[in-house]
């Protein structure tokens, strides 16, 4: 017997769960990319992406995933031996910077012991050493999505210009975006790189860079820019199809058109609450069950957890073993550990993260946290008690008599 006939829930931290409304909308006949629909629609979505990152600016529109926006944010500012500067509080900032490398930036990481912020006046004081002005961007990932820290981007602007430094402020949101609260231009950011498979709800394949008017400044102050990766022609809608630098990603587009469009409907801000929540159930289930058990979240601090993934540690062989007995009892499918391993865990089995980004509800995140629990008995894994009553408590708090005076809105 097994338990996991029935929908399927990929609980991993992106891709994420799809609406069927963007697959509906991507289910259809080859459409004509040189005028019509596809063309007409491209005002609209840089509209409804500038919405979800809360900018004026530009947006360039890549077919890659979240790697292709990390070399395209490079590739338009900053030429070999130019200086970066990562505060690194995961896996994901380590990959950007070895990125760098590979295209010959020198690379200086702050690290910053697991499972906490970037430290912003570390950053402070190191810009602040450089009086030569040697550093030309801090990549600061803002939700790290192995170890699931959120850094404070906003405190990191403010760092650097207290530090009185220039370099430009280049943030990673592929995980956070459409999950995490994030503000582009009051947060003073200059270039903000995303995918469209995590808060987007659009299936892997397309990239986006956003960039600010100091950015596109150092890109036109760059010597060459490849030309695929360009973000001049590729940032502006009326000339997006005769130089996409090859096809249109035609059905992406439209699966995107949709999302964004769901998200205008719940409005970005009601769509950061619902994330919110929903975290915090899974949060205080997860606490419950580490009091006296053995779970333990990579975050310990509320205020330094994302709302997009949660990174945990549950012991090897359990943690894999878990991921097993999800997916092939239940139906739900939970994230590896990325980057986490311990003296006896080289392979990190005792780790696994649950990704809640995008299209997930309260039924769902009660499901996954009652699956999980059902793992744990399934697993002779010991555990806190009252995991199950608290998160549902949890729910029902954020959602009863709302400031309206009715429950039901
Ligand atoms: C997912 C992710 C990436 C990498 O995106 P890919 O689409 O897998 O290339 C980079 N940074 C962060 C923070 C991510 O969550």
């Amino acid at each position: 017997m097994s338990l996991a006939q029935g929908r399927s829930y990929l609980a991993i931290p992106g891709p994420s769960v799809m609406p069927d409304e963007v697959l509906q909308a991507m289910h259809r006949a080859a459409p004509n990319i040189y005028e019509g629909a596809l063309v007409e629609m491209m005002p609209e979505l840089t509209a409804g992406l500038r919405e979800v990152a809360r900018t004026e600016h530009d947006v360039a529109i890549y077919i890659g995933n979240g790697h292709a926006a990390w070399e395209a944010a490079l590739a338009n500012t900053l030429a070999p031996g130019d200086k970066v500067l990562v505060p690194s509080t995961g896996r994901f900032a380590l990959g950007w910077a070895e990125m760098a490398q590979r295209s010959g930036i020198e690379v200086e990481i702050i690290e910053h012991p697991l499972g906490t912020p970037m430290d912003p006046a570390r950053i402070e004081d190191r810009l602040r050493l450089d009086t030569e002005g040697q550093i030309k961007a801090v990549l600061a990932v803002h939700v790290d999505t192995s170890t699931s820290v959120r850094s404070d981007i906003n405190a990191v602007r403010q760092a650097m210009d207290a530090a009185g430094h220039d370099a430009l402020l280049m943030a990673d949101c592929i995980a956070s975006l459409g999950c995490d609260h994030f503000e582009m231009d009051a947060w003073g950011v200059d270039v903000m790189v995303t995918g469209c498979q995590k808060g987007l709800m659009v299936p892997p394949g397309m990239a986006f860079v956003f960039f600010g008017p100091k950015a596109a400044q150092a890109r036109r102050y760059m010597e060459r820019v490849s030309w695929y990766w360009d973000w001049e022609p590729r940032s502006r809608p009326d000339i997006f199809f005769q130089y996409f630098g090859g096809t249109a990603p035609t059905h992406h587009l439209f699966g995107l058109q949709v999302a964004l469009k769901m998200i205008a409907t719940e409005g970005v801000d009601a769509v950061w609450a619902r994330h919110r929540v929903l975290a915090d159930a899974i949060w205080t289930a997860c606490e419950h069950w580490s009091d006296g058990g053995a779970l333990s979240l990579t975050v310990p601090d509320r205020a330094h957890r994302s709302c997009a993934v949660t990174a945990l540690r549950l012991g090897a062989p359990h943690g894999s073993e878990l991921r097993k007995w999800c997916e092939h009892q239940a139906g739900i499918t939970l994230g590896i550990g990325l980057g986490m391993s311990e003296p006896d865990d080289p392979k990190g089995h005792g780790f696994f993260r649950l990704g809640h980004m995008g299209h997930v509800n309260g039924a769902m995140i009660l499901g996954l946290i009652g699956t999980l629990q059902a793992g744990f008995d399934a697993l002779g894994v010991p555990y806190g008690k009252g995991a199950l009553d608290a998160a549902s408590q949890v729910i029902g708090a954020a959602t009863c008599l709302e400031r309206s005076g009715s429950a039901v809105p």
